[in-house]
């Protein structure tokens, strides 16, 4: 985890609580975040709920793997430590986008457990919903899927270190929300999602 590398600043409070913020907004930020391996549909099923969401009044936004990797994080690779701090950057813009009022929808293959953890647990610190939604489906079928030829590259040993090929996924034990995509379609995905959402009042 990263360390605390500068020295004689001070966090400086606001005057504005997450309640004014919220009543301002008229809702309450949270974060879903979508792990699974590539292909799975987290992508997929996140420009779906965020479509539904701003189509119904919600402050909604996307955060993306490569597209944060052509940002923010273009300065990163795959190598274990290099996606360790992706997903510790991504965790913190998640929760300033959650802390600002907005539904998160976060979309990263994120496969190491631990990493997706600190995620969590930055926002449980600062008592904002995170939502871990394992989008799981069945590795043969991301790989007949493979909708960037990324699967045929790795089996053909031209990219190394590819999630399910060599390089480990490991599922969420407690994920928020489970959704197969090798049995359920986009629209039931979505829907489950905004079944979450509603039920923890997220969506009032
Ligand atoms: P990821 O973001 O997990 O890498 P993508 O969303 O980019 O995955 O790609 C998933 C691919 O699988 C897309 O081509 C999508 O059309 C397809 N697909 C097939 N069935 C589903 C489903 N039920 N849910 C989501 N995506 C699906």
């Amino acid at each position: 985890m990263a360390e605390q590398v500068a020295t004689n600043i001070t966090w400086h409070d606001g005057t504005v609580t997450r309640h004014e913020r919220a009543a301002c907004l008229q809702q309450t930020g949270a974060t879903v975040w979508f792990t699974g391996l590539s292909a799975s549909g987290k992508s997929t099923i996140a420009v779906a709920v965020e479509q539904v969401l701003i189509q119904r009044g919600h402050a909604a936004y996307r955060l993306d793997g490569d597209n944060i990797r052509m940002g923010l994080n273009k300065n990163l690779g795959f190598s274990a430590e290099d996606r360790t701090e992706n997903i510790r950057r991504i965790g913190e813009v998640s929760k300033l986008f959650a802390d600002a009022g907005v539904l998160c929808l976060s979309s990263f293959i994120s496969p190491y457990a631990a990493d997706r953890d600190a995620a969590r647990a930055l926002h449980d610190e600062a008592g904002i919903p995170f939502i871990e939604c394992y989008v799981e489906v069945d590795l043969a079928i991301a790989e007949e899927r493979d909708p960037k030829g990324l699967y045929k590259k790795a089996r053909a040993g031209e990219i190394k270190g590819f999630t399910g090929i060599d390089d480990p996924y490991e599922a969420p034990a407690n994920a928020e929300l489970v959704i197969n995509t090798g049995t359920m379609s986009l629209e039931a995905s979505v829907a489950a999602v905004l079944a979450c959402l509603e039920g923890r009042d997220l969506l009032t």
